[in-house]
């Protein structure tokens, strides 16, 4: 691997920016994994326990789960031998004090060997109404979580999933219009102040992502240089 590849990276941006789908691109192109919070959260969700129905409570009304339990649940996984290697976060940290306190647990001596603190944060800049759009058409595969999009991202043969030929897929709970706008607003008040805490250590690089998806994968080839 070339000295100046970015393997330890955050992807930033408001809901529906495009951070899931340049992340499973970065994933696959890099050979690392992904995460999202949201996706360990509505995995946690489907259990049925009373942490499960209060995640379940949380996430439907478009809301944020306490720091805690969302820094728990992202150490846990990251730590894993197979992330040491590199990883891409998908929209977490997404307030001030999740970013401290992942640096707190990367740049702790336990992992001091595996050189996990980030190298790179991602901002996707995409205007409101981009993103609006882009969430209500969104769904998945049902089985392996594959992205797509009503008018900007349909698998090439209608009503299968390009990646496992899987028949069936959903939509998020939280993808409506009202919890879209709710999520926009908590993204300004609450992500947003990440931004200059991210720049003040020189990782931060804005990214134009309003283009089509391989045009946005092309600028941040480019940044992540693969
Ligand atoms: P985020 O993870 O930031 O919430 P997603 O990656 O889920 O955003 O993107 C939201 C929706 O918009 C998805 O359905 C995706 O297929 C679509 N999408 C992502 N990037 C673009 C793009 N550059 N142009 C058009 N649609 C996009």
């Amino acid at each position: 691997m070339p000295e100046t590849l970015k393997r330890n990276i955050v992807m930033m941006g408001a809901p529906g920016s495009g951070k899931g789908t340049q992340s499973a691109v970065l994933s696959e192109k890099l050979g690392i994994n992904a995460f999202s919070m949201g996706d360990i959260l509505r995995g946690v969700a489907r259990g049925t326990d009373e942490e499960a129905r209060q995640v379940k409570a949380l996430i439907d009304k478009g809301n944020m789960v306490p720091d805690q339990l969302a820094i728990r649940l992202m150490e846990k996984e990251l730590f894993k031998p197979e992330n040491q290697n590199g990883y891409i976060l998908d929209g977490f940290p997404r307030e001030l004090s999740q970013a401290k306190a992942l640096d707190k647990a990367l740049n702790s001596r336990k992992y001091a060997k595996y050189n996990m603190g980030i190298d790179l944060v991602l901002l996707l800049q995409v205007p409101d109404d981009y993103v609006i759009d882009r969430i209500i058409g969104r769904y998945a595969c049902a089985k392996c979580h594959t992205l797509y999009h009503e008018k900007f991202k349909q698998p090439h043969v209608f009503g299968i999933c390009d990646v496992c030929g899987g028949k069936e897929f959903t939509r998020r709970a939280d993808d409506t219009f009202e919890t879209v706008v709710s999520r926009l607003r908590l993204f300004r008040r609450v992500t947003a102040p990440v931004i200059p805490y991210y720049e003040m250590k020189g990782l931060l690089v804005c990214v134009d992502g309003t283009g089509p998806i391989d045009v946005v994968s092309e600028k941040i080839r480019k940044i992540v240089g693969y």
